[in-house]
């Protein structure tokens, strides 16, 4: 009799599984706490919690529940398009910046494919290209930033993708938004680019591809409402492209692959500038406290403008589990292949200054 795994599709035995911050909950039971005395530092989500505006509007949507959501994602769309100043036809909404990778992935990968990412890009690259069995093609990054001519110089006949995140996490490194243009500028026909802007909310400048996606360059931008927005556990994100492009991944995705209060507290938090403007502020000090404290702890890191930062912490592993013991939860880079780092969130003043103290005591 056949095992379920002789049965799997191949690709399916080899998925790595993605590692996820460590819930709050979890890490209580585990350590014996409180868990309104734990802090989580792990998951690049906003310390403030979500939009208010995005908030109240996810409140009001429950009442009606008992709904389908609009699978069309109408308003969300329409809205979009106006932020954008592009069409509706232009945006396709995921349940997370990561289902539409994964759309992306399940339109245009087939075995024989090859991607292209950086070794220290975000895991969901590898994970969406192994899934419909293409080969991941892991460019190195020497100092943990990207190599863009080592990027475009990985491209062969066989590349059918190419992802790039600026900034890119786990490392936090930023390429300049003409650098990303020249790269998308010089791919070959055949080749699709994804930026991946889940950050782009806390740069002075991101690269605006819009003119590109209108003069016919295969390229895609993906953007979400789990980091500046707060909307993290609402999971949503989308994908800006061209029509046609767009269309092919809403003929992938399920009929109603964004839930109803997500919807809603989507199409409210994108109005809601003024806490996005306050999510900058507070990230910005926050991130400048947290490099003098790593700098004052005698900590390398690398130098970023996400809202976290990867620092070199020897005994990582040790650090990581003394830290959950003191309600801090970080997140250990080891699965990265960063061995002897933590990526740590950029929280409150206090959260941070709690972080801080405990990383002191060694
Ligand atoms: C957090 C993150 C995302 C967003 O994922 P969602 O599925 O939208 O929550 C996308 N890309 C990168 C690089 C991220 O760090």
């Amino acid at each position: 009799m056949p095992t379920y795994s002789e049965l799997a599709n191949r690709p399916v035995l080899s998925q790595p599984v993605y590692e996820a911050g460590r819930p709050i909950e979890v890490v209580a039971r585990e350590f014996g706490l409180d868990p309104a005395s734990v802090i989580k530092l792990a998951s690049n989500e906003n310390p403030l919690g979500p939009s208010p505006k995005g908030l109240a509007a996810a409140q009001k949507a429950l009442q009606v529940c008992h709904l389908y959501p609009d699978g069309g994602c109408t308003f969300l769309r329409e809205k979009l398009a106006s932020h954008w100043a592009m069409k509706p036809e232009n945006f396709v909404v995921g349940n997370g910046s990561n289902e539409v990778m994964i759309l992306l992935a399940q339109a245009f990968l087939r075995a024989g494919d090859e991607v292209v990412f950086g070794s220290q890009a975000f895991i969901v690259y590898k994970l969406a290209t192994m899934l419909f069995g293409a080969t991941p093609v892991e460019v190195p990054m020497p100092g943990y930033r990207h190599d863009l001519k080592a990027l475009r110089a990985a491209v062969t006949d066989r590349t059918r993708l190419v992802f790039l995140a600026s900034p890119n996490n786990p490392t936090g490194g930023t390429d300049d938004p003409k650098d990303i243009i020249a790269l998308a500028e010089s791919l070959p026909e055949h080749v699709i680019f994804c930026l991946d802007e889940a950050y782009a909310e806390y740069l002075d400048a991101s690269a605006d591809l819009r003119p590109l996606i209108a003069s016919g360059r295969k390229v895609v931008v993906s953007r979400t409402f789990s980091k500046a927005y707060g909307l993290a556990g609402l999971r949503v994100g989308y994908m800006m492209g061209s029509a046609e492009v767009i269309g092919l991944l809403n003929r992938v995705r399920q009929p109603f692959n964004v839930n109803l209060p997500a919807l809603a507290a989507a199409e409210a938090a994108l109005d809601d500038t003024e806490f996005v403007q306050r999510t900058r502020q507070v990230n910005a000090a926050g991130l400048a406290q947290l490099a003098a404290g790593l700098s004052a702890l005698g900590y390398e890191y690398i130098d970023g403008k996400a809202n976290f930062l990867a620092a070199k912490i020897p005994d990582a592993d040790a650090v990581f589990t003394r830290l959950q013991k003191a309600g801090v939860i970080v997140r250990p880079l080891r699965g990265y292949g960063m061995v002897g780092w933590l990526r740590l969130t950029v929280g409150t003043t206090a959260q941070n200054a709690r972080l801080l103290a405990e990383l002191a005591q060694r």
